[in-house]
């Protein structure tokens, strides 16, 4: 794995978030992006060299809806950039670690992401994640 990529926190209203994590890091967020097929609504700040995910649910059945109803709000995964997606999941399977069904799939901020299972890693929940590159052209 190559550096943390970002960290994700679950709100209850995104709206409301933003406004006050802009007044936390002095900087507004720096996009809003709504993964559909996760249910959830994410926005970014940068800090620094660093990222923070804010993560609101779109509806009921969403992972947020079901994390913010066990949990409350507070630190919902942590994303580590990886330079081969399919190569650390192989690589990680062999060591044990379970991966959550349905991945990888596309998820915020133009990347390839995967999760494991929070079961296996001490209950945090770690997101793999691989940008995409844009198709060059030949
Ligand atoms: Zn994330």
């Amino acid at each position: 794995m190559d550096k943390i990529e970002h960290i994700g926190i679950a709100v209850n209203d995104l709206t409301a978030s933003n406004a006050l994590f802009e007044k936390l890091f002095g900087e507004p967020h720096y996009k809003i992006e709504e993964v559909a097929s996760e249910g959830v609504r994410t926005s970014f700040f940068r800090v620094g060299p660093n990222k923070i995910e804010l993560l609101e649910a779109t509806n009921d059945n969403s992972p947020i809806a079901k994390f913010l109803e066990k949990k409350g709000e507070g630190i919902h995964h942590i994303a580590f950039a990886v330079a081969n997606l399919e190569g650390e999941m192989k690589r990680l399977e062999g060591e044990g670690f379970v991966i959550l069904p349905g991945f990888p799939k596309n998820g915020a901020d133009n990347k390839r992401v995967a999760f494991l299972h929070p079961k296996g890693t001490n209950g945090v929940l770690v997101e793999l994640c691989q940008e995409i590159r844009v198709a060059e052209t030949a």
